[in-house]
């Protein structure tokens, strides 16, 4: 297959593809107009739930699985990794031993596991949506059981290490040694303390600036202890909801400009994403209502919000991938390349596969419209063609 098309970089070129991979990639002098842009497949870092389906909870059916992924294909997502939120220690294992036989059975476009949780920070400003009780120290026996259970589809863990700095260090050490990821978040960590993770390997930040209180001290905060931090990849979510408009701006440009670029994308969808529909939801346990701005809420009746007033606090969102890269491009004012890279080749990189248009890859990539505001076209996982716009 060949196929003629237009880098985000604005270079025209044939695309050949052979079986699963990139053959060949020609660059063409000639100028063509209206051909349609290509670009990596976008790969997603954290996807509690989609199109109406809750990973947090047992998948009622093969076609709810299948559904899920193939919404995902359908907004540009050829590689994604479920996020399990905090929960009892026989709540992972349940969902992880469901999980990884569905996937060892029919993958998709399904990479394998974070774990948000439960080795994150009780603390209500720092804990989010989720559950303080089932809340945990880090502990290096339950990495151990778990990545038993899941095996190599164990990829990311996030924690927060001021919980118990020694046993947090112990976990870090052995993930990195199973090559699973850490990063942190839901967390106060600061100083030393975050300095000792990040050199035992922790890795990134998950979603700063969110699960953090309200007003925070205006220097001594985690957002700037973890922006500081150079070695650290930081994820954000570009809906416009979690981060104000400009709070984004500031940080995503910083990331994405940063020598290497630091800048990671991510939905954090959850089972309400996809759907375009406000109604009420499951994440896990916890009951969430989207709202018709798009928000996924918990009801200020259910799990309390201490120290908050208003709405609900934020639990997950209902953003897609494709429009993430297409909001955090206008909301930072980056160039296109520069957030497609951040939910796609980077991501990938750090989950430790080659990914992007390259000879020799996987010809996993996402055709869109010649439009200044493109639509998605088509999707392309190893080389087939797995949506194509109606
Ligand atoms: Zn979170």
């Amino acid at each position: 297959m060949k196929i003629h098309a237009r880098l985000l970089t604005g270079k025209i070129c044939e695309v050949e593809v052979e079986g699963h991979f990139f053959k060949k990639i020609t660059p063409l002098k000639k100028e063509i107009l209206d051909l349609p842009w290509i670009a990596p497949s976008l790969v997603d870092i954290q996807i509690n739930g989609f199109a109406g389906v809750d990973f947090n909870r047992p998948i009622a059916s093969d076609d709810a699985w299948h559904h899920a992924a193939h919404q995902l294909y359908a907004h540009g997502c050829t590689g994604f990794l479920i996020a399990l939120i905090t929960n009892r220690e026989e709540g992972y294992r349940r969902l992880l031993t469901d999980l990884t036989g569905r996937i060892h059975l029919d993958p998709r476009n399904c990479l394998g596991f974070h774990l948000e949780g439960p080795w994150l920070n009780p603390d209500p400003g720092y804990r989010g949506a989720h559950r303080a009780e089932w809340m945990q120290k880090p502990d290096p026996r339950l990495l151990e059981e778990w990545s038993g259970i899941a095996g190599h589809l164990l990829k990311l863990v996030t924690l927060a290490p001021e919980v118990d700095p020694k046993a947090a260090l112990s976990v870090i050490r052995a993930a990195a040694k199973k090559k699973i990821r850490v990063f942190l978040g839901h967390s106060a960590v600061m100083g030393e303390t975050l300095a000792q993770a990040v050199e035992a390997g922790a890795a990134g930040w998950t979603h700063l600036g969110n699960a953090v209180p309200a007003t925070v001290p205006k220097f001594e905060n985690v957002i700037f202890h973890a922006l500081a931090q150079s070695e650290l990849m930081i994820s954000l979510i570009p809906d416009g909801l979690h981060l104000p408009p400009h709070a984004f701006r500031v940080m995503a440009k910083v990331l994405a400009r940063a020598h290497p670029p630091r800048l990671l994308l991510t939905t954090d969808a959850m089972a309400g994403a996809g759907v375009g529909k406000a109604g009420t939801y499951t994440l896990g346990e916890l009951e969430v209502k989207v709202g018709r701005d798009g928000s996924a809420r918990l009801p200020t009746a259910g799990v309390p919000a201490a120290g908050e007033s208003g709405p609900g606090r934020l639990a997950g969102s209902t953003l897609t991938p494709f429009d993430g890269a297409f909001l955090a491009e206008r909301m930072a004012g980056i160039f296109l390349e520069e957030a497609w890279d951040a939910f796609s080749t980077r991501p990938a990189s750090l989950l430790g596969f080659e990914h992007g248009l390259a000879v020799g890859n996987s010809a996993d990539f996402c055709l869109l419209s010649p439009e200044k505001t493109p639509y998605l076209l088509a999707t392309y996982h190893r080389g087939k063609c797995v949506y194509e716009a109606p």
